[in-house]
This record gives C-alpha cells, structure tokens and sequence, in this order.
C-alpha cells in the first residue's frame, strides 16, 4: 500500500493571509494556493524549478488594479509578484517564489482591429496563432514569430521581445509596437507610445511615479548616448529588454519607453493591454528545403544564399532530423527531407509571383555549384506548413534522445554578426567537444543565431557543474565575437551575465530604471536586475534545478515513468487550436493541470514523494497484493478521504481523472509522453490505499456486462429508458447516458444471414485460395452490443466484395480495466487474448477490427503489457484492410449513387483521435478507398468529440464534455437534415457523441461503401 504524501512546502503565514484578503476585495480573478496549480507553474520550459507561494488567474486589469493597492498595504511590502504567459520561457523568467500572475487564462480576448491604420488590440494572454488566424482573413499578421507559435503568448512575447523565423525582413517584437497599457506594483495603470519631445517634456513634470519614469529613462538615454552608442552592438539580434539604444529614433525627435519595456521581462510592469502594428501577408511564398550531408555545409551555404535576399533561412541538423523519423511528423515531410543529414529551409516571399519564381529558380541553378546533396521545393501551403512545423517541433523532439542525458536549453540562444557565424561556431564545438558533450545544433542562421543544446543530466551532479562552466565559457566566447548572450529568448536565471554585456556603467543604470518602475523589487525579482543601490541580488544559475527534484525520486521507478521524466516543458501540449488533436481536457477545462504537462508535472512530484517515503520494493509487494478483496485499512484510509484528510495523491487523481485517454498526448508530444499509460499506471497504485467506487468495478467490466445486456436487450432496453432508473444510475452511479442496446443483434443478424461459422479448425484447413478469399471480422463490444448495424453492414460489405467473412465469438479486449488502471486484471485479459489472436494470425487470414480503440489496444496497450510485439498478429483497421483491395472496389455508376441524394458523391470523414493519432495514415486510407470506389472523401480537421469511451458518460464530465464538442465538431457539422448524410465518423464515441448532441448520428464509412455496391 502506498503511504499518504503530505511532504510539500507550506504556504508562508504572509502570503496565505494576503490570498485570503485577496478573496475578500472585488477582485473576479482565481486565487489558488493548493499545491497542484502551484506545482504547475513551478517550471516553464527551462531548467529551473522553482515553487511559487500562489497563483492568481486575473480576470480584467481592474483586477490588477485591486491586487497591487491590496499588495500596496505596508504589511504585504515584502509579498512579490512574477506575470506569466504561456509558460514556454526557455530560461526561468516567469519564475519565482513569490506569486505568479498568470495572464494566459482569461485576458485573451482579442480588443480592437483597425485595418485602415493597420493595428490590432490585444489582452497580453493572447496566442500568437490565435491572432494570426482571426487576422489572415483580412490579408494581414504579426510578423514576430516563435517556434511555439501554437502556445506563446503576446504578453510573454513583449516580455522577451521576441522574434524568430523571418526576423531578418520583419525584426523584433518592440519593432512591431505601437502602445502599451501597464500597471506599475502601486496600482498605477499607464500607457505608452513613441511620443515628440514637446510631450516627453510635460510627462515628466508629472510628480508622481510616471514623472520620475520619464525622466530617468531619459536622463540615461541623454546622457549617456555615446556609451550606449559604443555597447550596443550593430548585428540583426541586437541586445533586448531595457533597450537604451533605441529609446530615441537616430533622428531623436522621437521618444519610445516601450524600447524600455520590452524584454523586460516583467520586471518593470505588467502589460494589460498591447496594441500592435499589422503587417500585409506576401502575396506569394516559396519554400525550398536544401538537402546537406553535414551541418558545417549547411551553414557556409547561408552567406550565399542571403545574396537572394531571402525571409528567412533556417538550419536544422542531422540530431533532430534522426528524431523526427521517429515521430509523426516524418510522415509528413519524408518525401520532402530525403535521407539529408542536415537542411535549410530558405523561404522567399513577395508580391510578384514572376519575379518570385525567377529568384527560386536562380537559387535552385546555384544550388548545383554548392555541396549539396538534393532539394525539395515545396509544392503547396499545406507541404510548406508541415516543412515550417518540422522546424518548429525541432527543439521539443530533442526531449527524445534516448539515453539520460538530454539535450538542454542554458546557452542556446547566443547571437553573433552572421558573418562571424561560421568561425563562431567552430570554436563553439571545440569547446564542447572539450567536455565529451553531445549537442543538437539549429536556427536561424540567416540572422547569426544558432541553438545549441549540449546533452546533459541534470539528475546527476557531476553534469549539474557544467552548466556554469559551460555558461562561463561560452560568455566570453560570445564576447570575442561581438555577439550577444540572449539573441532570442531573454536573460531569466542568466542576468547575472547582464552587465558583462552592458557594461558596469549602462549595468546601474538599468537598475536606476528598474527603481523609477519598481522601488521595492517587488515585480519579478532577480531577474535581469535589482532596483538601484538595493542589497538584493539578481537570481543566480545555481538556482534550483528541475534536476534536484527528480534525482531524489528512485532509479527503478526513473525507468518505469521514463517519459513523465523526459518532458521537457515545451508546452506543445498547449496547443490553443480547437481543431488540433491535442490535448482536450486542457482546452475543454482551461486549467493546465489538465493537460500532459501538468500531469506530468503531477506525477514526478508523486513519485518523488513516494520515493523519499518508501522505496521500490515496498510497493512492488504491495502491488502484487492489490486483489478484489476489501482489507480494513482501505475502508479507514477512504473514510479519512472522504472527511478531507490531505493526502497530495489525491490531487495527482484530481489531474488524472479529467483525462478523456484520447491518445493524442502520445504521439502529437515530440516526447511522447503518454499519459493515459502512465495514469493507468497512477491509479493502480492510487487504488493500493484507497477504495474504488462501484462504479469502476461496473465500468472496467462493461464489456462482459454489454454481452448479458444484448442477451437480454429487451428487458435491459425498457429498463435504461425508464427516466426514474436513470436518475438513479446518475445519482448513484455517477453515470449518464448509459447506451441501448442495438437490435437485431450481430449474432441475429449473422444468423439470418447464414454467415459462415466460426471454427477453428475448419479454418486452418481452408486452401490458400480459400483464405485469400477470407476475412476474419473482430467484434468489440461497442460496435456489437450498441450499433449492431454497422457490424452487419461491414459484414454484408465485405461479402459482396467476394470474401468469406468469419465472425469470431465476441471477447473482452479490457480496454475499459486497463483505462481505469485495473492492470493486473487488464493483463491477464491480455495474455489469454494474445494466445488467441496468435492462432488466428496462425491462419494467415486478414483480421479486421471496426472500432479504432479497441483495434488500436491490441497494438498499442497489449503489446506495451506483454512486452513483445512479435507474438501478437497484426489486427488492422477497416480501412488498413480495405487500401490493398483496391482493385475488388467496383466503380459506381450514376445509376447506383444516384438514390443515395449526395451533392456530387462527395463526402465528409472525421476521423477518431486515437485513430488520426496512432494510424495516421487511416484518413487518407480511407480517401483511397472511396476514390477507387469514385467518391469523393475530404478529411475535416476536428479536435475531440469529448466523449472518449467513458469520459463522456461520466456524470461529472457531461459539461466538460459537451463544451469539447462545441470547441471543435459542433463547429464543423452541419445544421441541415439533408446535408448530414454525407458526414462520416469512425468512432463509435464520436457518432454517440453526435447522436446525444446534435439529435442525429453520423453514418460508419462502410455503411455508405455498402449501398453503393
Ligand atoms: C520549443 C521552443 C521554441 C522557442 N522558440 C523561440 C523563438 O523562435 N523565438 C523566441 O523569441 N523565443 C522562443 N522561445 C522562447 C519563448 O517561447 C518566448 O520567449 C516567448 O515569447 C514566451 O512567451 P510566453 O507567453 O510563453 O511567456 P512566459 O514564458 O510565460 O513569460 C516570458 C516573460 O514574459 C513575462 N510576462 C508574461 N506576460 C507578461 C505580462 N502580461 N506583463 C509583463 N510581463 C509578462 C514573464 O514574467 C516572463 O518574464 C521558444 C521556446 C520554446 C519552448
Ligand atoms: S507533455 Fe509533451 S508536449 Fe507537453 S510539455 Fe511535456 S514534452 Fe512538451
Ligand atoms: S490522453 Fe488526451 S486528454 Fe489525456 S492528457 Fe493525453 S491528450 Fe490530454
């Protein structure tokens, strides 16, 4: 039995009255001090983590407005405050001890668009990729971009000035800004704009805190013009946040405090609102991807290739190509990467597509001269998207290296003149070539900007040292070629190197700054630099490490969760899309506790607990005696639940449990941190010490229950439509929904068909012919028991394309037990089904599954349960089946589609998450199958449905669950009768989904291949 884990910091006296007070004044935000939500926010993509004492979630600047007078009482002057966005810092700027003001949750609303004057308002929560698809309708974007477009936040963006892909042509984020909303730690709200210096001057005659701003801002900048003029170095990645040389315009008639502000990583103030300069969309776009047999190649073709004048040039190396072949982005991009070591991609852009196409065409011609080893140009928006998201899923995929040592983000952002590139990094590897380090190398070589993630451990000591030598020496590295440290993504735990770059003189006058914003260092302390003359200090590298955290959880259960350990905080999980797969808890919910990150997160803490309190042996015994029996100290540990006895567990299932176990999280994350598996895994331990509710124990066997259900479908239908009994099941069973059973059944309806009988031995005694002329058809329970009539469709479809379809009796796949973490249960089901679906496969007969879950189980959870995949035969889908039978497809004629009342035979798929995520080829399988047949098939983009097996019916997630589906398939799905027809759906789920949503169900794709034959 796993013992109760209570072993998390407390909330300092200080700081749990102030959140209580908080609740008491109008202020509408969220206030959270549980250790979950603090957990959570305790890492960003970095190295560091770092526990806040409490997270608030405001809601409206006015919030902020009552939070800093509250936080104004002289009793609260020592409580400090870090704003955060999306999290996706890669050096620990959002973090901090005190509390985090997390913006990213509600202060997302898009204001304000005024096309004319070419600006757009924004919240600072606003997502980059957001904002960029409500804008390109009108022809216009942001032009800064980051390689997480799909998470960064527009307030995290200002905060880091940050830019990316296309930085050469487009610049920076300040470069993009024309007005700032702020509030200043007293409660002061203010705005800013490039302003003459008639206004300048009557701004700083303002007495107060505004005044004192302005005028030190400008007494530096005045004063010091020639110093800044000398420090600042002239390359695309100039030096950011507090940017003093760029505060006037060269012509100095113009004054810019937002110069100031961004990239000041919320150490001055806190955006609330920004308003932002819009860019045209090129007309045209071309991309080509270069192949090289080596990165050094790769980067002295970039002097050349910036002779076309390109908009940007990215480099990706041989480290991250060999990881994406691995994930499911390769499926994408494998024709267009070849076997390359190394590639750029070059995009160009225009208005003119002639003189577009002549550049591309002269780059390719020069191409031959080059040590190039083949290209690809693409040859459409969508080739394109997915080349540009292999280079933005690069630094995520590096998270899956194998091996412990990882490839780690603390110098990767340095910046040189581009021209020095070359040199720079030769010396760059011979230094770590020095210290036997591993690395991954890529970026945006057009702009003198190279990533370079050195792997290491940081579970381990000896590797933990590194990071300051390495950091040391790279520093001055940096400095010999007149570069930058922080070319892209901010200083966060590496300000301590600010003034080597700033130098002594400009360095106290940034703290000068600092004191005219923040007197008391209460806004973000530690980072970049402390108020003027003030005794703190700015937060040293040594700060603590994610690595101490996870070195203290034992080796064992290391390796047993590898990958809850190897996520690196990426946020990739965060996508905001809708229609995106990933992640529906977390979008459905709004809360990133509930999201693959989050749980994680969740999960190395627990283990970390449990290993500090226990040790591995403990709970291997234990859990081996985990049986169905009820011990006394299980009843007792419930009771205690149930009265709020704290036990941190409890929080790791709150998480857990508002997972759908979609899937997605375990191939759309570039670490594949599969979270439905580790959960299993959580609850089968969770469930050692505490009670499960009867209604797992009806769940996990609702399989063998369908089977009595259909026996008795009659009596078990007029039961579940009796209002009374289903206010009842809801009531104490926690369940909604519960499905009618199908009528005729499958073995009604085989047998009215005279369909072959299942045996055996007659089989194994069937010619070769006679078999290739056979189809074994798996039932599982969905289909079988709840919709019938699809089986028996499948079944009549298959026959009349000639085959011998054979039925095997129906068996429980344990789906359901091994989703709830009934594992033990889970895996004897395994292993006795394996044996039979190895006899079968003995055959050498076809096996077909219909539903996606449950086909997908025996290839992914099965052969992850009994350890080896070569005993189990494969089981494919439908439509894996049907894409080598083309040529048995008939071609339809008007005559026969004609009855069926389609607009033109075309047709709608949306595909089941955990189908378009573990067989991603399923929806373009299924377009080669009605093309053959001459229909037209078009895939629609859709999130989840939110039903999810049992997600869906459980009574606490109905909302949840309805508000998923309105994310994403409400949106896509017809709202006329006569349209509905031609929308198709894979999933059993999904169609009931629809069915108890929208009042009517999407057709199976077989049902419709059936009537056309
Ligand atoms: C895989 C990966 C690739 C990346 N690639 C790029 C890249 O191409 N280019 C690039 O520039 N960066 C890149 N980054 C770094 C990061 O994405 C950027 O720094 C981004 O701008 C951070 O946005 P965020 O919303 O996540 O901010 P957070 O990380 O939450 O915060 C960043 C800083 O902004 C401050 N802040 C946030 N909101 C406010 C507010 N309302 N008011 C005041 N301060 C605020 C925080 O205190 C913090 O100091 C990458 C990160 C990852 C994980
Ligand atoms: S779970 Fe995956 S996608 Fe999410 S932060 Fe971790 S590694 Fe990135
Ligand atoms: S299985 Fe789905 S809902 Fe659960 S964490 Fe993964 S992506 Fe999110």
């Amino acid at each position: 039995m796993i013992p109760r884990l209570n072993l998390q910091p407390e909330l300092t006296e200080k700081y749990a009255t102030f959140l209580r007070e908080l609740a008491k004044i109008p202020f509408a935000g969220e206030i959270r001090a549980d250790f979950a939500n603090r957990l959570i926010l305790s890492t960003d993509n970095s190295i560091y983590q770092i526990l806040p004492q409490g997270v608030v979630f405001p809601r409206t600047s006015d919030d902020l407005v009552h939070l800093f007078r509250l936080a104004s009482q002289e009793s609260y002057r020592e409580i400090t405050f870090s704003p955060r966005g999306g999290g996706t810092g890669t050096n620990g700027q959002s973090l901090s001890t005190g509390i985090i003001i997390d913006c990213s949750k509600y202060m997302k609303q898009i204001l304000e668009m005024n096309l004319e004057e070419g600006w757009v308002k924004v919240q600072p929560g606003v997502i980059l990729d957001q904002l960029n698809s409500y804008l390109q309708p009108h022809g216009v974007f942001f032009a800064p971009s980051v390689a997480p477009s799909s998470r960064a936040t527009l307030g995290g963006m200002i905060n880091t000035d940050a830019c990316g892909q296309g930085s050469r042509i487009y610049g920076r984020t300040s470069d993009h800004i024309l007005e700032l909303t702020w509030i200043l730690v007293d409660g002061t709200l203010a705005r800013s704009r490039p302003i003459n210096t008639k206004t300048l001057s009557q701004l700083k005659q303002d007495s107060g805190r505004l005044g004192n701003i302005y005028r030190q801002v400008d007494e530096i900048v005045s004063s010091k013009q020639e110093l800044i003029e000398q420090t600042f170095p002239k390359i695309p990645r100039f030096m950011t946040g507090y940017n003093l040389g760029k505060v006037y315009t060269p012509t100095r008639d113009n004054f810019d405090l937002n110069r100031i502000i961004a990239g000041s990583e919320g150490t001055l103030a806190i955006i609330t609102e920004a308003k932002l300069k819009l860019t045209k969309i090129p007309d045209y776009k071309k991309l080509v991807a270069i192949h090289y047999s080596c990165f050094d190649d790769a980067l002295s073709a970039a002097e050349n290739l910036l002779a076309l004048k390109p908009s940007a040039i990215e480099t990706i190396d041989e480290t991250i190509l060999a990881l994406a072949r691995g994930d499911e982005i390769y499926y994408r991009v494998r024709e267009f990467i070849g076997d390359a070591k190394t590639i750029n991609l070059v995009e160009l852009a225009g208005d003119n597509l002639s003189q577009l196409e002549t550049k591309v065409n002269q780059l390719i011609s020069n191409l031959e001269s080059q040590q190039v080893t083949g290209f690809y140009l693409a040859q459409n928006k969508q080739e394109s998207a997915d080349l540009w998201e292999l280079r933005k899923k690069g630094a995520g995929l590096l998270g899956n290296r194998p091996g412990n040592r990882k490839p780690i983000a603390f110098i990767e952002d340095t910046a040189v003149p581009p021209s020095c590139l070359f040199s720079y990094i030769r010396e760059f590897k011979a230094l770590l070539k020095e210290y036997q380090l591993d690395y991954a190398m890529y970026g945006h070589v057009d702009v003198g900007c190279v990533h370079v993630r050195p792997t290491l451990d940081l579970k381990v000591p000896e590797d933990e040292t590194l990071i300051r030598e390495l950091s040391d020496k790279v520093v001055a590295l940096v400095r010999k070629y007149g570069g930058v440290m922080w070319g892209e993504h901010g200083k966060g735990f590496r300000s301590e190197y600010t003034p080597v770059f700033f130098g002594e003189e400009l360095y106290q006058d940034l703290g000068k700054i600092k004191a005219a914003f923040d007197p008391d260092n209460r806004l973000n302390p530690g980072k970049i630099v402390t108020p003027y003359q003030s005794k703190e200090k700015v937060v040293p590298i040594e700060s603590p490490l994610r690595g101490h955290f996870d070195r203290q959880v034992n080796s064992a259960m290391q390796s047993e969760y590898e990958v809850a350990f190897s996520c690196n905080g990426n946020g990739m999980c965060f996508n905001f899309n809708p229609d995106s797969v990933m992640c529906p808890s977390y979008k459905g919910m709004n809360n990133r506790i509930h999201s693959p990150k989050g749980r994680a997160s969740l999960l190395r803490e627990w283990l970390r607990q449990l290993s500090v309190l226990s040790d591995r042996e403990i709970l291997a015994t234990h859990r081996r005696h985990v049986p169905w029996n009820v011990p006394t100290k299980k009843i007792w540990n419930t009771l205690g639940k149930l009265v709020g006895v704290y036990d941190y567990s409890h929080e790791v299932y709150q998480g857990m449990h508002g997972c759908l176990a979609c899937k997605a999280c375990a191939t759309q994350c570039p670490i594949h941190v599969d979270i439905p598996s580790l959960r299993a895994k959580f609850l089968d331990l969770y469930y050692t010490r505490y009670l499960r509710s009867p209604r797992d124990y009806l769940v996990g066997n609702s399989e063998r229950l369908a089977l009595w259900q259909a026996y008795l479908s009659a009596v078990n239908n007029f039961t579940l439509q009796n209002p009374i009994i289903r206010w009842c099941i809801e009531q104490f069973l926690g369940l909604v929904d519960p499905p009618l059973v199908s009528t005729p059944t499958v073995r009604q309806g085989l047998k009215s068909r005279g369909a072959p009988e299942f045996d055996l031995e007659q089989l194994s005694s069937l010619s070769k012919e006679e078999k290739a002329n056979s189809v074994i058809l798996l039932q599982d329970a969905f289909t079988s028991f709840y919709e019938s009539p699809i089986v028996l469709d499948t079944y009549d479809f298959l026959t009349q394309l000639g085959y011998k379809v054979y039925v095997p009796p129906f068996f429980s796949s344990g789906k359901p037990l091994q989703v709830l973490g009934f594992l033990s249960e889970f895996s004897s089901i395994a292993q006795k089904n394996t044996k039979f679906l190895t006899q079968l496969g003995d055959l050498d007969i076809p096996i077909v599954g219909i539903e996606p879950s449950i086909t997908l189980t025996y290839r992914d959870e099965y052969i992850k349960t009994i350890k080896s995949s070569e005993s189990l035969p494969r089981v494919q889908l439908l439509q894996e089946f049907l894409v080598t039978q083309l040529q048995r497809l008939p071609k339809i004629n008007n005559h026969n589609s004609c009855h069926l009342n389609t607009h033109n035979n075309c047709y709608y798929l949306l595909g089941h998450c955990t189908e378009k995520t573990l067989a991603l080829a399923s929806s373009s399988q299924w377009q080669q199958v009605f093309q053959a047949i001459g229909l037209s098939l078009n895939p629609i983009a859709t999130g989840c449905c939110g039903m999810a097996g049992i997600y869906g019916h459980q009574a606490e997630h109905y909302q949840t669950s309805q508000d998923i589906y309105q994310l994403s398939w409400g949106q896509h799905l017809p709202n006329k009768p006569e349209e509905r027809q031609s929308y198709l759906a894979t999933g059993y789920s999904c169609r009931s989904q629809v069915k108890r949503l929208a009042g009517w169900k999407p057709q199976h794709p077989a049902q419709v291949l059936r009537k056309y034959l």
